[in-house]
């Protein structure tokens, strides 16, 4: 894949090549914008670009030369992908990015390092990685992605280029579903309605994840919550945080209905008449007090909030929901 095949993004990429034509490309990017949007998409055919053998023009890689392909496949020696072990970027990760970048390129023409959820670095290893941005190595580029920079300290915040991205149209989240679901499903229009509408602008996620199945997975543990039956807790923090975002989903579409009435602009169209008998059953006001305590807890998700404690307060708050408005 070249820039010219991604699909969306066009002001970042805009943004990005700009910098490349005028020759004034920084030591440090930040890519941010929420996850399955093709940050690191990008971050890979800047790599490819910088580094391509017959660049094209207008600028872009050729996706074809030894180059291209070396960092396709992540053996490039000039090219490093580093991303979070166990939901953590620890120090000796950021070692080694510094000893793959302290070296003139080897077999390319620059060297670039991308750091995938770059906000999940410890504070040992963002103190390591401060004195890297602060003394960049020529003929370097390091490339951060994040779905969170505000959870990124300020100092490497400030010493980076920001690059916001944005979620996709409905259409062009099709077309992304579309073009990596091609050869061995044959996906009905109605199924990529319903996943485009899903994936929220963020078809990454429809295609690295069963959003369907997540959404029952949702629906069962809302169920367990409210009707007061017990489940231990989330099983980790990225379940914790999945189980948030389903339901402001939720909570969005029972919005629309209550507001509009106008189920054609739902997430989740297909669950019209269950959407519908829950908007009856709650109250606007219940809606905006439970969307405030989510939305106050879900701010303290990056600080190691406390699974069981969260886990209680949140079913109290459902149970106190179904008790008030009989919601199931
Ligand atoms: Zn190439």
């Amino acid at each position: 894949m070249a820039f010219k095949d991604i699909i969306g993004q066009k002001k970042a990429i805009n943004i990005l090549l700009g910098t490349v034509a005028r020759n004034r490309i920084p030591s440090a990017y930040l890519f941010a914008g929420e996850s399955g949007i093709g940050k690191k998409l990008t971050a890979i055919n800047l790599a490819k670009t910088l580094n391509c053998l017959k660049p094209k023009t207008p600028i872009d890689c050729c996706d074809e030369c030894t180059s291209c392909k070396k960092i396709d496949s992540q053996t490039h020696t000039d090219f490093l992908m580093a991303a979070p072990e166990k939901g953590e970027i620890r120090v000796d990760e950021i070692r080694m990015i510094e000893e793959v970048i302290s070296l003139a390129p080897y077999e390319g023409k620059r060297k670039a390092v991308i750091v995938d959820d770059a906000e999940t670095m410890n504070p040992s290893a963002a103190n390591a990685f401060l004195k890297t941005l602060e003394e960049p190595p020529p003929q370097s580029i390091i490339i951060l992605i994040s779905a969170s920079p505000d959870r990124l300290p300020e100092t490497i915040r400030s010493r980076c280029s920001r690059i916001n991205f944005s979620p996709l149209a409905p259409e062009q989240c099709k077309e992304v579903i579309r073009a990596i679901d091609n050869q061995d499903t044959e996906i009905t229009d109605s199924q990529l309605s319903t996943l485009s509408r899903l994936s929220m602008g963020r078809p990454g996620l429809a295609i690295s994840s069963d959003l369907i199945e997540e959404r029952d997975w949702f629906f069962n543990l809302f169920g367990e919550m409210s009707g007061g039956r017990n489940k231990e807790t989330w099983a980790d923090k990225e379940e914790m945080e999945l189980w948030f975002n389903k339901a402001f989903m939720l909570l969005r579409d029972i919005t629309v209905l209550k507001i509009t009435g106008k189920s054609d602009m739902l997430i989740n169209t297909d669950l019209e008449d269950r959407f519908a008998e829950m908007s009856k059953a709650i109250e606007m006001k219940d809606i905006i007090d439970i969307y405030g305590k989510l939305s106050f807890l879900k701010g303290y998700l990056g600080f190691n909030l406390n699974k069981s404690i969260t886990w209680n307060y949140v079913t109290i708050i459902m149970q106190n929901l179904k008790l008030k408005n009989g919601v199931t």
